[in-house]
């Protein structure tokens, strides 16, 4: 039996008990199921089970396991989605779900600004099949509108874009995506399922990386891709289950634990971010602090309609480039300097020389990559101490 979220739970209550399915011990905690595969009691219930799975009964790991369908079902009620299809991480949700649905001659429309990795996989994987991919300045929706023509398949972005924390109105590009009958995808790692409002927008599929908020200690990778049980089941599913993207027992083990607290985590971290970005707004030595939650964010006004709180994610740009950058970074006592983002610890990344660096000077230029900028992704510290260590390396830098 998968739970979900019956008798309209509030999202907390959800996060910790949705989908719930408990073997015959009465086990409080999730069992991890670490099997490869299912024993059937007879020749005929394995053909039975083979021409079609009941919702309880499982063929091969690779399709599907009683951990991950619990991680499944708790994660699409927390988002609002019927269905999800659990994967090896963020990065298997993106490319499963596009290619998924993808054929030769279907027209995508992206947004820029996007993580490398997508980026790769929309501009070199995908061409490679004969997709048509145009990319848009995705803030500016006389693009999308120019864009989008009769017969697009999809059009794909990040809700928040990484690194410079771009807000893309979900529910405009929506509405010009539906009139052309497109699925709207969206990777909403920095919007958190804590803060989306995704589905009440208009997206159609919807993607996490687990490895960042969800996990958020820094253990593993995850990731899930969010929809309609049709879009799930009837397209999503058959494409993983025979390409082999699933994700670890284990993993959605680790990642249950990590729904448990996503919630006091995600306000928690939000919350010093956004006494960060105010407190940092006027340092000499930055000449931009990018944070939706301030008002002088261009998008604002967007950020606050369609997103819950205005993330864990910030951005500082320092005057003194890229030397400078490596100074503050060097001179941190307690953010460490790494790539992932949405943990515990407070982590530095300097997008230009690591994450980004694959990128031509100019694309890094029209993305906002400058040689000084700092993605700052804010963790549960005390947030007076991450003040001050941020300001002392301010100093050093
Ligand atoms: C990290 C990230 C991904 C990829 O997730 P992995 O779990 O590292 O594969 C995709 N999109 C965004 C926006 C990310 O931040």
């Amino acid at each position: 039996m998968s739970g979900a979220s019956d008798g309209g739970w509030r999202p907390r209550t959800v996060a910790v008990h949705a989908g719930a399915r408990r073997s015959q011990y009465g086990e409080v905690a999730e069992p991890i199921w670490l099997t490869q595969g299912f024993v059937y009691p007879s020749a005929e219930a394995a053909e039975a089970r083979f021409l079609q799975a009941g919702d309880d009964e499982f063929i091969y790991a690779r399709y599907g396991n009683p951990t991950t369908a619990v991680f499944e079902s708790r994660i699409a009620a927390l988002e609002g989605c019927e269905d999800g299809f659990a994967t090896a991480s963020g990065m298997a949700a993106v490319s499963g779900a596009l290619m998924a649905m993808l054929r030769a001659g279907d027209h995508v429309v992206a947004s820029r600004a996007l993580f490398g990795s997508c980026l790769y996989v929309l501009e070199e994987v995908l061409v490679r099949f004969g997709v048509k991919v145009d990319f848009v300045d995705g803030t500016d929706p006389d693009a999308w509108r120019a864009a989008i023509r009769a017969g697009t398949k999809a059009v794909f972005l990040e809700s928040v874009s990484n690194p410079a924390l771009e807000v893309i109105d979900i529910a405009a590009v929506a509405a010009l995506a539906h009139e052309a009958g497109a699925l709207v995808v969206v990777d909403n790692v920095f919007a958190t399922p804590v803060f989306s409002r995704a589905v009440e927008l208009g997206a159609d599929v919807i993607i996490y990386s687990a490895t960042k908020h969800i996990d958020g200690q820094g253990r593993c990778l995850g990731g899930v891709i969010l929809g309609s049980r049709e879009f799930i089941r009837g397209t999503v599913e058959p494409y993983m289950k025979h390409t082999g993207g699933a994700m670890s027992p284990f993993n959605a083990w680790v990642l249950l634990g990590g729904l448990t607290t996503l919630d006091l985590r995600v306000r928690a971290q939000a919350a010093t971010a956004q006494q960060l970005a105010e407190a940092l707004q006027c340092h000499e030595k930055l000449s931009r602090v990018i944070f939706p939650g301030l008002p002088d964010h261009p998008q604002h006004a967007i950020a606050r309609a369609q997103m819950g709180g205005p993330g864990t994610m910030l951005a500082i740009d320092l005057k003194g480039g890229k030397d400078a950058a490596f100074r503050f970074l060097n001179a941190l006592q307690i953010a460490i300097i790494s790539n992932n983002l949405g943990d515990a610890r407070s982590i530095a990344t300097h997008p230009a020389t690591t994450t980004h660096q694959r990128l031509p000077d100019a694309s890094k230029a029209a993305l906002g990559i400058t040689p000084g900028l700092i993605r700052l992704s804010v963790g549960l510290e005390d947030s007076a101490d991450l003040l001050a260590d941020i300001l002392s390396a301010l100093d050093a830098a």
